[in-house]
């Protein structure tokens, strides 16, 4: 049992999508506005299913249209792209996404930069993270953002705390870091060949692990009483043979020595998918000319 206090990302979640609600009928009433979002999911991979689906409901149920296309894994780049600039063309659709990972034949950053940056609700387009870095308002992806939300939840101020980020992928590690030097933190990037990993993550008040390595993370990797953010989600084949998934942290050492925790699954997931609904609606809003309807948050 974890000594941790529990971050629970559910619960956070549940109230980012309590006013996602409330602004999508608004919008609906007042502006005859339905926020669209549309996924392109390529090929068959069963996890990218399972979180496609999961965009789609959480759309359904907060008031959003969701759209669906999916093609084959053999599709063309240029069949892609094609598709996303019939989506960016597209009145009824305000957010454009497309599933990663794309297959081997395809060039996935070709694809990101054919998304209109004003629907780029992943907020992976260059010129999206290019205003991420410079603190000028844009897209901000959605699992660092979400990860940013859970570390809010417990330290209000983040200001000058010591911040590790394990991992430097493009769309959640260098996008966590811009968003916790921009919440004014002393930043550090751990990657694959960073020496002495554990003893850099060690330093940490807040370490974010996303290596996509399942239980990478031990009790000797964190300072005691500090905030961990597991961003990790590996499929695992758990006790009693049910498939699962596990983070990147080991939970239940390190619950022993962080004074707060991201649980997996319940942490930065469903927080995820909260601010991909955040995000359409802020760029509905955006598109129209219309006030940011979240002026506190985004
Ligand atoms: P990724 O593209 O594979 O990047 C992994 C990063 O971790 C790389 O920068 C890599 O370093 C670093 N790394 C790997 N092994 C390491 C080691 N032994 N020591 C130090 N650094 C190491 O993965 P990603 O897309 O960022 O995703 C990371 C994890 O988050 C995955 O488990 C993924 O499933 C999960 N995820 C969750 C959500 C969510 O909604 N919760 C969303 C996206 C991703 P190099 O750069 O040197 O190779």
């Amino acid at each position: 049992m974890a000594d941790a206090m529990v971050i629970d990302g559910r619960a956070l979640a549940a109230e980012v999508l309590r006013q996602v609600a409330e602004i999508a009928v608004r919008l609906r009433d007042e502006r005859r506005v339905t926020a669209g979002l549309a996924a392109i999911l390529v090929g068959n991979d069963p996890a990218s299913q399972v979180y496609v689906r999961s965009k789609r409901r959480a759309c359904d149920a907060d008031g959003l249209a969701s759209f669906e296309i999916r093609l084959s894994a053999q599709v063309s780049q240029a069949a892609l792209i094609a598709e996303v600039e019939r989506l960016n063309a597209d009145e009824r659709v305000d957010g454009v996404l497309v599933q990663l990972p794309l297959p081997g034949q395809i060039d996935a950053q070709s694809v990101i930069a054919a998304i209109d940056p004003a629907k780029d609700v992943d907020g992976f387009h260059p010129l999206n993270v290019g205003r991420l870095w410079s603190g000028l308002p844009g897209f901000v992806p959605c699992t660092p953002q979400a990860c940013l939300r859970l570390l809010r939840a417990v330290h209000p101020d983040l200001s000058g705390a010591e911040a590790v980020v394990l991992g430097r992928s493009n769309i959640v590690g260098k996008p966590v870091a811009a968003l916790l030097l921009a919440a004014d933190c002393t930043v550090t990037t751990v990657h694959s060949k960073s020496r002495d990993a554990a003893a850099i993550c060690r330093r940490a008040d807040f370490l974010v692990a996303a290596a996509g390595r399942p239980k990478m993370v031990g009790a000797e990797w964190v300072k005691r009483g500090a905030t961990v953010i597991d961003v990790g989600i590996n499929p695992m084949t758990l006790p009693g043979g049910r498939s699962g998934v596990v983070g990147d942290v080991d939970y239940t050492s390190v619950g022993t020595v962080a004074g707060a925790i991201t649980p997996v699954p319940g942490g930065v997931g469903p927080m995820t998918i909260a601010c991909l609904l955040h995000n359409t609606l802020l760029a509905a809003c955006r598109r129209r000319g219309l006030p940011d309807p979240f002026p506190l948050s985004s």
